[in-house]
């Protein structure tokens, strides 16, 4: 706009006219107020200024406006920018790759981490097609998943392999305002950890199931009802059972209860309420029937599982075959038996051959043997305690007449009846045995003369007055006659008391039998 498009200004305005005669050094054409031309109407021309004034103020407000609208877009621009830094910053700060492609697979934005994937720099491949930058086969590949993509208007994912990392890539398709996919956006996740933490896993799966298939017994998870009804048997079922695992998984063919012994199945249930009451793991041994009507003892344990509320969700555990246990446990409880048996015979025949050692088997009174060794073991303490010790020696009265009257077995019952007799009278540390045949001997420690004398007649009228049967019949009354020496008086030894005694024995037959006699 010219100051001369202006038009003329009105004549009217005085402050204008008081000022229109100074003259303008701006202005571009001198004297132009002179030439009677106005302001365009409606407009008038600013006060105290001329034409030249009028295009100066108008200028300057034009730069005023200018440069606010200069500042302001100025202002958007760096916000646009700053958020634009703030959000590549934010994608660069990310520890995954982040992609954003056109359709035709042109490279808008990477972040740090795809680039870097890439072994590339960003500012050298945004706009390039990202399939150029890929080897082929992957290119080819890379482009069937866009395809995938733009096509199905889903998610589509692929693991790359890169610098021996796994990288799972996620296609994520975005939509433009016509809602077709316009763009991709890709999110590359490092996952090597990830997966050989999955093939670890998978690979332990693997190995406990070869390991369960293998067992020779049965891992099972069952349902805590009285069928035991089972969710799971491994393969070694069959081998115990004779039952497929299937046969028995939900009860299918049989329950697991019925083959459980029918006396064992109350043992059983009770031992694994217990365990789910208690929360602990529990284990028997019971019998079960397999396929073929056969017996077998197992071994059980196993443990509660419980869900969230509390309640028991299945019992699991494994049950093993104890079969050959139990019968070698059994044959070595047998031959336990049979050993004590065969202990207690050997200690009843060794105490047995200990007596025979030591007893007449006759009349059961101790042997001559035993009486000597006796004899002097009371010698030794009789002088240790200067005590005195009488030996009598017995002899029945005509003995011979009841073998020769009444037979042998005759002279027996009265030998045992008299032996009988003397083990009645024996008491303290007397000792009684039979010396041989029909004689007999008598140790009495601690008697002097006239005890010995009275105890020993008193025996003598004892035996006077017995009563002998053998056979129904009542045998004639048995006589002795009795010879005593005395220690320490008629000797100090075993041989020299005996044969004192034997002497008087004799003496006292000669008096005429059935009396009492003391050495001389
Ligand atoms: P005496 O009054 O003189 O002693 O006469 P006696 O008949 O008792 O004595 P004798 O020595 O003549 O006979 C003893 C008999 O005892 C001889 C023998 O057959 C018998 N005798 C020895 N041992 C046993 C035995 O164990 N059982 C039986 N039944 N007889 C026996
Ligand atoms: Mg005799
Ligand atoms: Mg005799």
């Amino acid at each position: 706009m010219t100051p001369q498009g202006m038009g003329n200004r009105p004549d009217s305005d005085d402050a204008i006219s008081t000022q229109s005669t100074a003259s303008c050094a701006q202005c571009p054409t001198p004297g132009a107020a002179q030439t009677g031309q106005t302001p365009p109407p409606g407009r008038s021309l600013p006060p105290g200024c001329d034409e030249c004034g009028y295009v100066r103020d108008l200028l300057a407000d034009l730069e005023t406006r200018l440069r606010r609208e200069m500042d302001g877009q100025r202002e958007t621009e760096q916000a646009l920018l700053r958020s634009r830094d703030a959000l590549e910053a934010f994608m660069d700060a990310v520890g995954e790759s982040a992609l954003l492609l056109a359709a035709d697979g042109t490279l808008l934005a990477i972040n740090r981490v795809g680039a870097e994937r890439l072994h590339r720099r960003k500012e050298d491949i945004i706009g390039q097609s990202v399939y150029a930058l890929l080897p082929e086969p992957i290119a080819s590949e890379r482009r069937r998943n866009v395809e995938r993509v733009l096509r199905s208007r889903c998610n589509d994912r692929f693991v790359d392999e890169r610098d021996g990392r796994q990288v799972e890539h996620t296609l994520y398709p975005v939509f433009g305002a016509d809602g077709a996919v316009a763009q991709l956006a890709i999110i590359g996740t490092d996952v090597t950890e990830r997966l050989a933490l999955q093939q670890a896993v998978e690979d332990a799966r693997r190995r406990l199931q070869t390991l369960i298939g293998n067992l020779p017994g049965i891992a099972y998870r069952c349902r805590n009802d009285r069928d035991w009804t089972m969710e799971f048997l491994s393969d070694g079922c069959e081998e115990l059972t004779g039952y497929r695992a299937a046969a028995l998984v939900g009860n299918r063919l049989r329950s697991y209860a019925e083959l459980i012994h029918p006396e064992d199945r109350e043992r059983v249930w009770q031992t694994v309420q217990d365990g789910v009451a208690g929360r602990r793991r529990f284990s028997m041994d019971y019998r079960i029937r397999t396929a073929d009507g056969g017996e077998r003892w197992v071994h059980e344990n196993g443990l509660p599982l419980f869900d969230a509320d509390g309640r028991v969700e299945a019992l699991e555990g494994f049950i093993s075959d104890i079969t050959e246990q139990r019968l070698a446990e059994q044959r070595l409880q047998e031959a336990l038996q049979n050993q004590e048996a065969l202990n207690r015979a050997l200690e009843d025949s060794r105490r047995e051959l200990a007596e025979l050692a030591i007893r007449d088997p006759l009349t059961r009174l101790y042997n001559r043997r035993f009486m000597e060794e006796a004899l002097v073991r009371e010698l030794v303490r009789a002088e240790r305690e200067t005590d005195s010790l009488a030996v009598a020696m017995l002899d029945l009265d005509h003995f011979k007449a009841y073998n020769d009257d009444f037979g042998h077995a005759a002279g027996d019952a009265v030998l045992r009846a008299f032996a009988q007799a003397m083990h009645s009278f024996r008491q303290g540390s007397d000792v009684a045995c039979r010396f041989g045949g029909e004689e007999f001997v008598l140790i009495l420690p601690g008697l002097d003369r006239d005890g010995a004398f009275a105890r020993l007649d008193a025996f003598r009228r004892t035996v006077a007055g017995l009563v002998v049967r053998h056979e129904g019949r009542e045998l004639p009354r048995l006589r002795v006659s009795i010879g005593v020496s005395f220690y320490p008086e008629h000797g100090r030894q075993v041989d020299v008391l005996l044969d004192q005694a034997d002497q008087a024995m004799y003496r006292a037959k000669a008096a005429g039998r059935d009396r009492v006699m003391m050495a001389e």
